[in-house]
This record gives C-alpha cells, structure tokens and sequence, in this order.
C-alpha cells in the first residue's frame, strides 16, 4: 500500500510503498477515507526518528477487518468510524482516565510519532479508540474532526460558560474557526482575534459577533472590552487562546474578566508563563484541554453532526501532495484543513 512518509534523511514527506499493516489484538483494520494535516505533525517532524515514519494522526474511514478480540463490540465490517490517535493503552489505569497518552503502562503509541500514521491507505487502530460515525458525518470529510474538531469542541465546552456569555478566541485558523462554530451552536457570543484579516473575515462568516485584528489594531483589547460591554467587570467570561504566538498569550490576562477562564490551547514552543500573583488571587483561573480520551467522544461527536458543525478544508486526491501541505504548513500560509481523500 502507499503511505506518505517523514523521510528524516531527505528532511521532506515521501510517498513509498510500505507493507499493508494487519490488525493486532483488539484491533480494526481501517481502510482510511480522509486523512487530514494537523500543526502537531510538525513536532513529529522534528523528532529524531531513525527511519522514514508515515505522518499523520488525523484519520476517518470504513473497517475492513476485525480481530477477533476486537468483535461483539458493537462494530461491523464496512462501517464509517473515526478514531483518535493512540494504540496500545490499556483503557483502565488512572492516566487512561486523564489521556491516553499518560497510559500508566507506559506501552501507548501515538499516530504519526512512535506508530505508523494515518495518511496510508490502510492503518490498524484500537478498537477501543473508534466511534460510529453519525450519517452526518462522511468518512470522505470527517478526518479534520478527529483531533481538530474534538479538540475545539472540548476547549469551548470546558470553558464554564452559559448561553449568552462571552467568549474571546485568539487565534482563528482551523481550530479556532470550529471553535467560534461550536461556541455559536452553544449559545455564546464570540469575539474573534486574529493577526490576519481573511481569517478573521471567515471568523465573522461563521458568526462571530465581532473580529479584531491584533496586529493592525494597537487598540484591539480596549475595544474588544468595549464592544462586549460587560459592565464594570470588563472583559470576556472566558478567552480561549488557539494560537502558538507568545504574543497571543501574553494579550489573554488583559482581555479576561475578573475571575474568568483562560483555556490553553495553542502550543507555543517556549511554553507560556501566567503570573503567579494572578492566579493565587484568582484573577482569572487557566485551564486546558485537548482530544480527551474516546469515552469523551461521544458528546463531542453528537453535538457535531447535530449542529452541522463543518471545518474549513481544502481536499486533496493523493498523497502526492502532504509534502507540499507540510511546506505550506512550515510557512504559515494555510487557511483551511488539508485533507487528502482516498478514492
Ligand atoms: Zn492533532
Ligand atoms: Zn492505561
């Protein structure tokens, strides 16, 4: 089968022919129907890996074959699934309840990382990990959901806020659209901060109430405080940073309430400092959330297909062109998802 595939001695994304996986224990075999780029395939990039890895942990597509460990578990052969991006945890220890990534086994593999990725024709996934797909959602379209989607969702529906609340999304590129589409769909009012004026333009096209350019704009937090027009406790109920710019970061404090909620998203190299001052007294409270683990999928999923929440994407038909998507990546020039359907 073809895979696209992280060549660390090029330093560039190769499609090579690789052996088509069969599935282990309690494993689906997966014919993949849409893979998608995420900003965390970079950090698998920049990993030392010893020999070419296939990239990619943002996957949906149909089973083509169940072990027989993984059956009477209330999935058929040729049914549309998503998945998240973890093998091999075990589902039951204490950091399985937190993400599968903290699998106190220490046995979990990661998609794209340290287990072949999901842009190949063909992956072998838990079965734990998978999730019916709603007729909504096409495995065609899905795979953006399946890391990006999840993740927006959870990081506006862990913000604590009530319909009619306000929300500030710094940051409004793939992530931060779903999440001014989910925020909208749960009642929110949004204000959307970006340094690029298309962006914010698609922002507003999906709802936001207002968008501010912070580059453009040295007045953004004041007017942005102004616009919501909260009374004297100025500021967002919550502000939801997507971006990975320090910068983003550093604006956050100033455009949250007194005692609102800092989500942390965005993954900025250097990591983030927050003053310590500010949250001992409870000038605001950070907090933080990601894909979650598969028992959260559910809810997430629901709410998608029902308010026909739909990510940006631009679709690709080989996986002749991820290298190309990666170098766009690399430069900061996209907009939309990158999604390659297989036909
Ligand atoms: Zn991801
Ligand atoms: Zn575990």
């Amino acid at each position: 089968m073809k895979a696209a595939q992280w060549d660390p001695a090029q330093q560039k994304v190769v499609v090579n022919e690789v052996p088509k996986p069969s599935p282990g224990p309690g494993q689906f075999l997966i014919r993949l129907a849409s893979a998608s780029l995420c900003h965390s395939d970079l950090m698998s990039m920049a990993m030392p890996h010893e020999k070419p890895i296939t990239i990619g942990h943002e996957g949906a597509g149909y089973i083509e074959e169940i072990d027989p460990a993984a059956e009477n578990k209330g999935f058929k052969v040729g049914e549309g699934v998503g998945f998240t991006y973890i093998v091999n945890y075990c589902d039951e220890c204490e950091g399985c309840a937190v993400h599968n990534n903290h699998c106190l086994t220490k046995k979990s593999r990661v998609h794209g990382f340290d287990e072949p990725g999901l842009f190949a024709e063909y992956a072998a996934v838990d079965a734990t990990s998978c999730i019916t797909l709603p007729e909504e959602l096409s495995p065609e379209t899905s795979s953006p959901i399946f890391c990006g989607g999840i993740t927006a969702f959870h990081c506006v529906d862990s913000c604590e806020l009530q319909p009619g609340q306000w929300l500030v999304i710094i940051g409004c590129g793939g992530l931060g659209q779903l999440a001014v589409q989910y925020a909208k769909a749960m009642g929110f009012k949004v204000v959307g901060i970006d340094i690029n004026d298309e962006i914010l333009a698609t922002a507003k096209s999906q709802g936001a109430d207002s968008v501010f350019n912070s580059r453009s704009n040295p007045n953004y937090i004041e007017e942005a405080k102004d616009f919501m027009d909260r009374g004297p406790n100025k500021g967002a109920d919550a502000v939801a940073v997507f971006s990975a710019a320090t910068a983003a970061y550093k604006s956050a404090p100033p455009l949250v309430k007194l005692g609102g909620i800092i989500m942390v998203v965005g993954l900025p190299a250097a990591g983030v400092t927050f003053d310590a001052l500010d949250i001992a007294r409870g000038t605001y409270r950070v907090k933080g959330d990601s894909t979650g683990i598969p028992r959260r999928m559910k809810k997430a999923i629901d709410f998608t297909a029902k308010h026909h929440i739909k990510p940006e994407i631009e679709t690709h038909k080989s996986l002749d062109a991820v290298n190309g998507m990666v170098e766009r990546m690399k430069k900061g020039e996209l907009t939309k998802r990158q999604v390659v359907q297989f036909v």
